[in-house]
């Protein structure tokens, strides 16, 4: 999304926002850019190529249907190098546990090399529980993080997890909407 430039230099951030699916990271993730946009900086939103919620469209949807455009990359490096191609000043990521590890060091380059402005949103858990790809270090790298939750599908409790709800063996299933369900703690079963 492109706005007239703004000559104040910017402040190098990385923002993380966290939690389990149905919090509300994406929609938290579009205010944040859409803010960063109305300050006249130039935003580009970026998603991993396995996030296909969007059908075809080059674009990010949240459960509610707000959407976003977005950039589709393969790969960590695939998002520095469009950055720097084309002077992005703020740079939005979804799903951002489904990158490979060199994530990590992307944004450190692009916050502390780069002087960028970074907002990322990722589960910090898979449904297992477990720490999900890069997210225990970019936790670490974050200056920013925002943790959001979600209400139990059973109770209405606020919830932190992601239960599977079908039989899969596969870490990634990506966003299929019936494959999951927010859980509060009570109520959610690692070993589902
Ligand atoms: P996330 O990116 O964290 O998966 P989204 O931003 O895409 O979440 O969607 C959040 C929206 O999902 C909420 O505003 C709400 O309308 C809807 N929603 C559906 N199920 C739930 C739930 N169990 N708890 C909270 N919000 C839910
Ligand atoms: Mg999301």
């Amino acid at each position: 999304m492109m706005a007239t430039p703004c000559s104040l230099p910017l402040q190098p951030m990385f923002e993380l926002i966290v939690g389990p699916m149905y919090a509300g990271k994406t929609e938290e993730l579009i205010r944040r850019l859409r803010r960063a946009h109305h300050a006249k900086r130039h935003v580009v939103l970026f998603k991993p190529e396995v996030d296909n919620r969007c059908g075809e469209d080059a674009c990010t949807s949240t459960h509610n249907g707000d959407r976003f455009p977005a950039e589709i990359k393969k790969t960590a490096r695939e998002i520095l190098a469009y950055v720097l191609e084309h002077d992005v000043d703020v740079i939005g990521i979804e799903e951002v546990q489904f990158f490979d590890e060199e994530i990590v060091e992307v944004i450190h380059a692009l916050v502390y090399v780069h002087r960028k402005w970074v907002i990322a949103a990722g589960l910090n858990r898979d449904y297992r529980g477990k720490a999900f790809g890069p997210m225990a270090r970019l936790l670490q790298e974050a200056f920013e993080i925002y943790p959001q939750h979600a209400m139990c599908s059973i109770c209405g409790q606020p919830a932190y997890h992601s239960q599977r709800i079908v039989p899969a063996k596969e870490l990634v299933l990506v966003g299929a909407k019936d494959a999951y369900e927010a859980r509060c703690t009570v109520h959610f079963d690692q070993d589902a």
